[in-house]
C-alpha cells in the first residue's frame, strides 16, 4: 500500500492529431485547414497531467500498443514528469482520435480506442500497491467498464474518494456502478444521459443551464450518489450532496459555482483539467470545504481553454495563481 496520500488516474491514453479549421466540412466536403498538430490526449491522461500540474502527487494507469505511438507516450509521460503504468497491449495499436476545432474553438472529435479497450481488471488489481487512505481514484469511461468497476472496488477497499468522471456515458452504465462512487462529476450532456438511462427521464441537456437550482439538485438525487458535481461549461458548475445540510466542509446541501471568466481559444479537456485540478484540490485544500476545491479546478479549467491541444493545455498552479490572483 502507498503511505502518502496520491491521486490515481485509471484510464485512457490517446495520440490526438488536430486539425485547425475556419469552420467543420460538411458531409461529403473537404476543406483546408489551417493548422495541424499532434498530442496527447485521452480523457484519464489529460486527467492525470491536470492533477501532476496542480501539484498533486499523481499515478496514471493506462494501456498502450507495442508500437511507436506507445513510445512516444511514454516519452510524453516523462517529459510532464507524470509517474505511469503502462498495459502493453500486444494485439492491439496505441488509441488514437481526430480532433476538429473550428474558429471559434469548438470541437469535433472521432476516437479509435484500440489499446485502451485492452485495459484489463486484473493489470490494475496489480497495481494495488498504488492505492492508498486518504488518496483519490479518478475514472472515466473510456476503458471498459468491468476495469473501471475493478478500480472502484479496489480503491474502496483501501479507503480513497472515488471520483467517476461519467465521460463518455457507456451502454452499461448503471445504478450499482453509480453506487461504487463518492463524486460523480457528469457534463450536462453526460447527466442528461444518466438520467435517461438510469432513470428512464427525458431530458434536454441545453435546458440544464436553466434549470431552477432546486429542480437540479432533485435530479442529481435520482442517481444515489453521495456527491455530484455538474459541469456547465461557461456557465460554471452545480454542486449537490445526498446530506441535506452539506457535506465535505459545505454549509449547503447545493449551490452553483461560477466559472470564471476567459477568452477560450479551445475548449477541448475542460472537463478533463476540471477533474484532475479537482482531484489535486481534494489533497492540497485537504479539510477545507468542497466548494473551495471546486473553486480552485474552474480555474485550472478556464484557463486551460485559453490553450489550444488536450493534456499540452493543462495549467500548473503557478499558472492559475498568476492568471487569477
Ligand atoms: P466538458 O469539457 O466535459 O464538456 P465543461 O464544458 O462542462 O466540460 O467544462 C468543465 C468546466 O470547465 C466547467 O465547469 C468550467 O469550470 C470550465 N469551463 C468550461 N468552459 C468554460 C468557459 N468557456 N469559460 C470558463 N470556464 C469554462
Amino acid at each position: 500500500m502507498s503511505t502518502q496520500p496520491r491521486v490515481v488516474v485509471v484510464g485512457s491514453y490517446n495520440h490526438d492529431h488536430i486539425w485547425r479549421v475556419d469552420r467543420f466540412p460538411r458531409a461529403g466536403e473537404t476543406r483546408l485547414g489551417n493548422d495541424f498538430q499532434v498530442g496527447a490526449g485521452g480523457k484519464g491522461f489529460n486527467q492525470a497531467v491536470a492533477s501532476r500540474r496542480q501539484g498533486a502527487d499523481t499515478l496514471f494507469v493506462g494501456a498502450i500498443g507495442d508500437d511507436h505511438v506507445g513510445a512516444s507516450a511514454r516519452r510524453i509521460a516523462e517529459e510532464a514528469e507524470l509517474d505511469c503504468r503502462w498495459q502493453v497491449a500486444s494485439n492491439r495499436p496505441t488509441a488514437a482520435t481526430c480532433v476538429l476545432v473550428d474558429g471559434e474553438g469548438r470541437n469535433e472529435i472521432v476516437v479509435n480506442p484500440a489499446a485502451n479497450e485492452a485495459l484489463s481488471p486484473a493489470f490494475v488489481a496489480g497495481q494495488a500497491d498504488a492505492l492508498g487512505a486518504g488518496g483519490v481514484l479518478l475514472v472515466q469511461m473510456e476503458t471498459p467498464l468491468a476495469t473501471v468497476r475493478e478500480a472502484l472496488r479496489l480503491a474502496g477497499e483501501a479507503g480513497m474518494v472515488r471520483v467517476l468522471n461519467p465521460a463518455p456515458v457507456h451502454a452499461d452504465a448503471d445504478a450499482s456502478l453509480l453506487a461504487q462512487c463518492d463524486v460523480l462529476t457528469p457534463n450536462e450532456t453526460e447527466f442528461a444521459q444518466l438520467l435517461v438511462q438510469l432513470g428512464g427521464r427525458s431530458l434536454d441537456a441545453d435546458q440544464l443551464a436553466g434549470t431552477g437550482d432546486a429542480a437540479l439538485h432533485a435530479l442529481c438525487r435520482t442517481l444515489a450518489v453521495p456527491t455530484v458535481i455538474v459541469t456547465l461549461g461557461a456557465h460554471g458548475c452545480f454542486v449537490s450532496h445526498a446530506d441535506a445540510g452539506g457535506t465535505h466542509g459545505d454549509d449547503a446541501s447545493y449551490y452553483r459555482v461560477a466559472a470564471e471568466a476567459v477568452r477560450p481559444v479551445d475548449t477541448t479537456g475542460a472537463g478533463d483539467a476540471f477533474n484532475g485540478a479537482l482531484a489535486a484540490a481534494m489533497l492540497r485544500l485537504a479539510g477545507q470545504s468542497l466548494r473551495t476545491m471546486v473553486a480552485a479546478a474552474g480555474r485550472a479549467a478556464a484557463l486551460s481553454t485559453e490553450r489550444r491541444g488536450a493534456s499540452a493545455a493543462m495549467a500548473t498552479l503557478d499558472e492559475v495563481r498568476k492568471r487569477f490572483s
